[in-house]
């Protein structure tokens, strides 16, 4: 029987991580991959077959700006067919090629950002004032006075912490940027509980540790873990290394918010706020460790509704269920 493909006739044999950054790593080869970006980009669908517009090599090499021939054909070369894709009228990006420069565009900003300020929202667990900032492609809300919510595994007084490309700043202001950097944040916990890498859809290795000494006194962080909070999870992609390490109760309530945002369309994503979530994971969630097999249950109250999920020390999703909260049903 034969087999579809997107591009009949072209032989693709693996390419290992090495020879692909040897390959890209090259400045006129991404140039390349730049300018062939450029020519796509206006192209409404990420097309998989050929059948797109492509760059007739004599423009592509003018724009490249590189009268050597010779030299110009070994670049070219050297993407094809990973990156780069020949067809009879001329040359055109690969899914991997596209992939390639939407990364670089995605941690591209538009210059000098002024986005750092202080938010009209208190720290949920002091009162103190609260400050978002942008850094080295980092979203973080931070406390001006306390701790925050994560001891000694983030910097001092982070509350929420969520990595986040430049350019998704450019159209946002702070609370948008905040809302969607925790909407991304809730369906990345959601991957990973999933076993998903969201990166290079790798499968997820994971591992639970607990504090069995755990003592959190006068709102400092444990002395033997130095966290306030005595279950974590290690979650990370087993290829390409895309990981997390948070407390069990931050990825249950990721998973609860990103079910109930993606379960209710009608819900903007800008609700619940940072602030909510942090008041949310503190008030409203209870959590159990029992042993011998290692099963931490945490229950989670949302609006109306009780999740309650039961984990194993793989972060294995054993139970999952969710029922009407008891004191609000209408008889
Ligand atoms: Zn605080
Ligand atoms: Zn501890
Ligand atoms: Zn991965």
């Amino acid at each position: 029987m034969g087999q579809t493909r997107f591009t009949p006739d072209l032989e693709l044999n693996e390419l290992s991580p090495d020879e692909a950054f040897a390959t890209l790593g090259n400045e006129i080869r991404l140039d390349i991959i730049r300018v062939l970006w450029r020519a796509g980009a206006t192209y409404e669908y990420d097309d998989g077959s050929d059948a797109v517009e492509t760059v007739p090599y004599s423009e592509l090499q003018t724009e490249i700006d590189i009268d050597d021939n010779g030299k110009f054909n070994y670049h070219l070369s050297k993407l094809a067919p990973h990156f780069v894709r020949r067809t009879d009228d001329g040359y055109r990006l690969s899914s991997a090629g596209k992939q390639i420069a939407r990364t670089v565009i995605a941690v591209s900003g538009t210059g000098r950002l002024d986005f750092s300020r202080e938010l009209d929202e208190s720290c949920p667990l002091c009162g103190a004032a609260v400050a978002v900032t942008y850094e080295d492609q980092w979203l973080r809300v931070r406390c001006t006075e306390c701790y925050g919510l994560f001891g000694d595994q983030a910097p001092a007084g982070t509350l929420f912490l969520t990595n986040y490309p430049a350019a998704g700043l450019t159209t946002r202001d702070s609370e948008q940027a905040l809302a969607t950097g925790l909407y991304r944040c809730a369906l990345d916990i959601t991957y990973l509980m999933y076993g998903i890498c969201r990166e290079c859809a790798g499968q997820i290795s994971s591992s639970v540790t607990v504090c069995d000494v755990h003592k959190v006194k006068n709102g400092q962080p444990c002395d033997t873990c130095g966290t306030p909070f005595p279950v974590w999870a290690d979650m990370k992609c087993d290829t390409c290394g895309f990981a997390k390490r948070l407390p069990v109760e931050m990825f249950a309530t990721g998973l609860v918010l990103a079910t109930e945002l993606t379960g209710n369309p009608e819900l903007d994503i800008d609700s619940p706020a940072v602030d909510e979530a942090i008041e949310l994971l503190q008030n409203s969630v209870e959590t159990d460790v029992s042993t011998k097999p290692l099963r931490v249950s945490l229950s989670i109250e949302v609006d109306t509704t009780v999740f309650t999920l039961t984990l194993d020390d793989e972060m294995n999703i054993v139970e999952f269920d969710r029922e009407p909260r008891t004191d609000t049903v209408v008889s």
